[in-house]
């Protein structure tokens, strides 16, 4: 391995750290404790899983959890009840819907009816504008952990090649945003894009958020590039035995041959334990972030 290991565990518990000690703080001096709702309509079990730890996690830094769980058959009219009230809620700091919604609730309307100053995931519209103009926004989780990993390796990114795979609304194009904001040259590849690998090959950093196992193969990679490895697969891992059903045990894997690319790359996020971690903890900050503007006080840096 040539590579540097960018270890998003470690910098995620830095975070978490900051944000503890800044959440003290506030109650100490103000006698304020930031507020995070989470809501999850319906039971998939990912999901459930990423709420659990959401909660979990916002308790450890001294905040205070709200977990709205409603069934799958909720209607438009009461989620979107339940999102005026917690707008409305002045112990309400943040608010999260957990998405994929099911298929019967719009998203986009769910998700633009939340009051953008509480909209700590930032998929809301006016907060995907701000960003898209370089004002001041709530930004996505996931590549703002992306971004504080490759600032925090890179120092400047300014003039730096980059390259996103995958072109979503909560991945791709935000982080090309953040990578535009930071003077990066950017480039935006996804399914349609022609000889992906000589693309990549010009490439000083590589976003990939793609959703493929695997995908990035280490000879597309330019020695010495920082490969940022955004992709959640399970597959099957056959090594690790059977569950007592039979079925075969799985494990989980980027979207990077991370094998590979280890031995090109200057530095690679591994799958687990890179940017996973990193998401929570950036949710965490944007809710402290999102205290300290309603209050008009100053921002954890
Ligand atoms: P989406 O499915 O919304 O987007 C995938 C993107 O990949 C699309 O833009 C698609 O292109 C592109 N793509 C698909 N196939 C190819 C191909 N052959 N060549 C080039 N591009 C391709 O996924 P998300 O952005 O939501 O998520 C991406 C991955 O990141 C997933 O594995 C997800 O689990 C993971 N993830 C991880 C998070 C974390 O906290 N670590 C958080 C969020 C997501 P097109 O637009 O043309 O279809």
């Amino acid at each position: 391995m040539t590579a540097t290991l960018i270890d998003g565990k470690a910098f995620a518990a830095t975070v978490r750290g900051k944000v503890a000690t800044h959440v003290a703080r506030l109650k100490e001096a103000q006698g304020i404790t930031p507020g995070l709702a989470v809501v999850l309509v319906g039971d998939d079990p990912a999901s459930e899983v990423y709420v659990r730890s959401k909660g979990k996690q916002t308790v450890e830094v001294g905040m205070n959890s709200y977990e709205h769980k409603l069934p799958a058959e909720t209607s438009e009219e009461d989620l979107l009840a339940l999102i005026e009230r917690l707008n409305a809620d002045k112990d309400v700091h943040g608010i999260l819907v957990q998405l994929p919604l099911p298929a019967h609730l719009d998203e986009a309307l769910v998700i633009n009816a939340i009051n953008p100053a509480k909209d700590v995931d930032g998929f809301h519209i006016s907060n995907v504008g701000l960003l898209g103009t370089g004002q001041k926004a709530m930004v996505p989780c996931t590549p703002l952990g992306c971004l504080m990993m490759l600032r925090d390796h890179h120092g400047s990114l300014s003039g730096l090649n980059a390259v996103v795979i995958g072109r979503s609304n909560i991945v791709g194009k935000p982080m090309a945003q953040l990578l535009l904001g930071d003077s990066c040259t950017v480039t935006v590849a996804h399914s349609r894009t022609k000889d992906l690998p000589e693309v990549v090959k010009r490439a000083d950093i590589v976003v990939a958020a793609v959703g493929r196992a695997h995908f990035v193969q280490g000879d597309w990679i330019k020695p010495g590039a920082s490969v940022i490895d955004v992709g959640i697969n399970r597959i099957p891992a056959p090594e690790k035995g059977s569950h007592e059903d039979g079925s075969v045990k799985t494990r989980l894997v980027g979207d990077v041959d991370f094998e590979a690319a280890k031995d090109v790359a200057g530095a690679i996020t591994p799958v687990p334990g890179g940017v996973g971690p990193m998401t929570i903890a950036c949710l965490l900050a944007n809710t402290l972030t999102a205290c300290c503007r309603v209050h008009g006080l100053a921002e954890p840096e």
